[in-house]
Formats: structure tokens, C-alpha cells, sequence
């Protein structure tokens, strides 16, 4: 049974039993783990409370046989403090870390993912990110989990900003009208090139805000962008609706 330390995010937690805890952690050096930590709810000598989502740790924990790692020690190195006074805040991290979930393997090394959620987490702490930056974020960890949709030109035929383009997330992103052949949803020039544009690294000056209903269309194609290659709406999608905050 091999003993290691790592850095890592608890991407979140179930409780079992009477007073043990599930967390799923993404890693810095081994991808996506789920560990077992026994007695975390009663013993607070072991875990002080470190086991709550979005929480960056150093971890002890030893590979078992099962497919659950065994947590033998978590020490809390950031605890995203600004984050969790807003609820807003609390329902970005919730859908970054669900999405950075379902797109990494147990166990595959993830190292630009751990990176990226990393950041995410500490500016959302810090500046209050807001749509356009979860939008970037989505956009990143997608390339970085293999599912970059092309916003550019035509995903089939690779004409460059085609006019009158559909998305269809099946395809990997705009399809000119041509390639389309009934496929897709209509796409405005203005969502196409607000996502191609988030898509590229910041280029330091700050950014004009797009129109509402230019955000909100681009919204709605990464939506289902990512439920189509994920195969399911994310459930804290819901969460960010009831509590009335903008994806
Ligand atoms: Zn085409």
C-alpha cells in the first residue's frame, strides 16, 4: 500500500455512515481521487474541518486495494475565505468544480485542470468573478479536458467566420450554412465571436462588457455545449438558477 502527500481541491463531499466522509479531490500530480476519511466528522484533531468543498489542502493518503483512497490527514492551505460570504460566489465555485468533476478520470493526471480550477477558485475569492469569467473558465477547462468547440470558422470545412452559422455541439461547434444541412441552432456574428474571443488568453486591457443578449446567447450555447458532451445538464446549474445568479 503506497503512502504519498499531495496537493489538492476537494471538488465535494458526502457524508456516510455515523461519522465518515467521502471526498472527491482533484490532485496536482494523480488527476481525480475519491478518499475515505474515517471518523472525519467526529475527529476534528485529524481534519479540523478542512473537508469542505472548495478548499485547497495538502493531503496524506494512502492507495488501498479498494477503490477508495484512505485519508489519513488533510492541512488546510487556503480556505477561499471571500468566496464564501456570497452566495453567488458559492454557486460558481459549486458548477466550476462539478464541471472539472466530470472532466478529468480518476486518477489521470490533470495537472493544467488542478491549475486552472486553482485560479478560478482564488479570483472568484478575490475579484468576484462574474459571467464573463465563469465563461472563460468553461472555455479553458474544456480545451484543457479535449472539448474545444470551434467558434471561429466552420468546424467541418474550416470557412472562416461563416455568415448566417449554426452551432451544433455534435459537430464541435459553427458550421456554416452549407455544412449544416439542417443541423445546429442559428448562432448571431456577436455570440460566435464573444465565446471565440473568451476562448484566447487576456490580452491585459480590460475588456468592454458584451450587450445582455449577447451574453445570454452565448450562455445558452456553452450550456449545451457542455450537457451534450457531458451527457447531462450539471446540477449546479439549477442551483445557480435558483438562487438567481447568471451562469
Ligand atoms: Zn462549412
Amino acid at each position: 500500500m503506497e503512502r504519498f502527500s499531495s496537493r489538492a481541491l476537494v471538488l465535494s463531499c458526502v457524508d456516510y455512515g455515523e461519522a465518515d466522509r467521502i471526498v472527491a479531490l482533484l490532485t496536482d500530480g494523480r488527476g481525480r481521487l475519491s478518499a475515505f476519511a474515517r471518523g472525519a466528522r467526529k475527529s476534528r484533531r485529524r481534519f479540523a474541518g478542512a473537508l469542505e468543498p472548495f478548499t485547497l489542502l495538502k493531503v496524506q493518503l494512502v492507495e488501498t486495494r479498494a477503490e477508495l483512497c484512505r485519508l489519513e490527514g488533510a492541512e488546510v492551505l487556503e480556505g477561499f475565505g471571500g468566496l464564501r460570504e456570497d452566495i453567488g460566489r458559492v454557486a460558481r465555485a459549486s458548477y466550476a468544480s462539478e464541471l472539472v468533476r466530470e472532466l478529468v478520470r480518476e486518477r489521470e493526471p490533470q495537472e493544467e485542470l488542478f491549475d486552472l480550477l486553482l485560479g478560478f477558485l482564488l479570483g472568484l475569492a478575490s475579484a468576484g468573478f462574474g459571467p464573463q469569467e465563469m465563461m472563460r473558465f468553461e472555455l479553458s477547462a474544456l480545451a484543457a479536458g479535449g472539448l474545444m468547440p470551434r467558434l471561429d470558422a466552420c468546424a467541418r470545412c474550416g470557412e472562416e467566420g461563416p455568415r448566417d452559422a449554426l452551432f451544433d455541439p455534435e459537430h464541435g461547434g459553427l458550421l456554416c450554412p452549407r455544412c449544416a444541412a439542417g443541423l445546429g441552432v442559428r448562432v448571431s456574428a456577436e455570440a460566435s465571436r464573444l465565446l471565440a474571443a473568451l476562448q484566447r488568453p487576456v490580452a491585459g486591457a480590460a475588456e468592454a462588457a458584451p450587450p445582455g443578449h449577447v451574453r445570454a446567447e452565448a450562455r445558452a450555447l456553452l450550456s449545451r455545449f457542455v450537457s451534450h458532451h457531458l451527457g447531462r445538464r450539471l446540477k449546479s446549474l439549477e442551483f445557480m438558477r435558483q438562487v438567481g445568479i447568471e451562469a
